[in-house]
């Protein structure tokens, strides 16, 4: 969501593939630099992720400059002069983006603190009346997408509080500052091209077509490319308002969850427990293998729990958010889809477990290693120089445990015969430091 996003780099599908939730100001997202992401099998998610610190040049140019430029560019696109005029009309670059754009957060949420502000009773009872309000609705969404309808709650939650905090910002003002002089300016000029379009198609007035810093708009938060090929006119208006329309809305989000994989009556999937000498090796979100077939591994349920029914036969992958100390989910089709909206494991666990939590399932059996918080930037930074001294090749030392650096984590933890589960912490740290 839009308010917290002092952290949030803009389009989410640069996310980083990485073990670490940076989420400091946000209660709602995990902030992207970081993030136990499962690969996704194809493009883009809806919103912002982070990107891996490019320093942005300054600009060589003027504003006036560069909009004179761009004016021929989108004219080119097929936006008319008098939409990008009535646009532009007044426009200066916004310095609060600039700075949003370039924030690196020192410091990461807890992934337990995270899930806790997103699954909040408050967030849970919400939902609940929404469920019953929209009933009608939610029931020909289902029909014609075949998503859950506690699945898209719980999306509309997630993304804008249920539509109530969805971004103060001039959407064109926001893009156009990124286009001139932010991290990942053919990005946004891409995005800006689609914005105009959306105004041009007369699905929202210029002064009401609000959003994040990032250009995530509206009560889904897609940004303007999402909004292109996904964003639904259900209610039959003949505009695509994922503003104020929370029909439109829903039904944008099930038609990108649908599009994104979603197989209508599967479960996201669920919590396990790993026996004792479990290989780690293969809790890595990118193994996949037939449920029946993990649990023939010894893995377990935790007690009170119970499989969702025909889970059996679906192919899932492990995910262990904060490394073998913590709670294990074998996850499934729709979690993907999930995290095609947003791709970030914190944040598919955010929708799934409030998903659960609507369906009246309850909610993680396992503990949190709470005594180990994440690493901070520099620690991350740290970590990596340490292990590629070693000669565990842990990439650039950027701060973003992605897959190399999990990968040198694992190679290390082997040889400090711990469990290899390529989550970084302060006690692998630690012992990187001693000589
Ligand atoms: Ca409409």
């Amino acid at each position: 969501m839009s308010l917290c996003l002092t952290l949030r780099w803009p389009f989410r599908q640069f996310m980083a593939a990485t073990s670490f939730i940076l989420l400091v100001a946000c209660a709602e997202k995990p902030i992207a630099a970081a993030e136990a992401s499962l690969p996704t099998a194809s493009g883009p998610a809806v919103q912002t992720a982070a990107a891996p610190a490019d320093t942005p040049a300054m600009p060589t140019q003027s504003f006036e400059d560069w909009e004179a430029g761009f004016r021929v560019q989108a004219l080119q696109a097929g936006i008319s002069a008098a939409i990008f005029d009535h646009a532009f009309a007044g426009l200066a670059p916004d310095p609060s983006v600039v700075t949003a754009d370039r924030s690196q957060p020192e410091f990461s949420r807890p992934v337990w603190e995270y899930l806790e502000g997103a699954i909040s009773p408050v967030r849970v009872r919400k939902g609940q009346a929404l469920l019953a309000q929209n009933a009608d609705l939610l029931s020909r969404l289902e029909a014609r997408y075949g998503v859950d309808r506690q699945a898209l709650i719980a999306v509309w939650g997630m993304e804008s509080s249920f539509g109530q905090f969805q971004g103060d910002k001039s959407v064109i003002r926001s893009l156009a500052t990124l286009a001139y002089e932010g991290r990942r300016p053919d990005f946004a000029q891409s995005q800006l091209i689609a914005a105009l379009q959306i105004l041009q198609n007369g699905d929202i007035a210029p002064e009401r077509m609000l959003g994040s810093w990032a250009g995530a708009m509206g009560q889904t938060q897609f940004i303007p490319t999402t909004y292109a090929t996904h964003a639904v006119d259900f209610d039959g208006d003949g505009r695509r308002d994922i503003w104020n329309s929370s029909a439109d809305a829903l039904a944008s989000t099930a038609y990108y969850l649908q599009s994104s994989g979603w197989q209508r009556g599967q479960p996201w999937g669920f919590e396990v427990q790993l026996a004792p000498g479990f290989d780690y090796n293969l809790a890595d979100g990118v193994v996949r293998k037939p449920v029946s077939e993990w649990m023939q591994m010894g893995l377990t349920l935790p007690v009170g729990t119970q499989m969702p029914a025909g889970a059996d036969n679906l192919s899932a992958a492990l995910l262990l958010p904060t490394g073998y100390r913590g709670p294990a989910f074998l996850v499934l089709d729709n979690f993907r889809a999930v995290l095609k909206y947003n791709n970030s494991s914190s944040y598919a666990l955010a929708v799934s477990l409030l998903a659960q939590k609507l369906t009246g399932g309850g909610g993680i059996v396992g503990n949190w290693p709470k005594d180990d918080l994440p690493l901070s930037r520099s620690e991350r930074m740290e970590l990596q120089n340490l292990l590629s001294a070693r000669g565990y090749d842990a990439g650039t030392p950027d701060g973003i445990i992605g897959a190399n650096t999990r990968k040198a984590i694992r190679q290390a933890q082997q040889q400090f015969s711990e469990p290899p589960d390529g989550y970084a912490t302060h006690v692998l740290l630690e012992r990187l430091r001693q000589p």
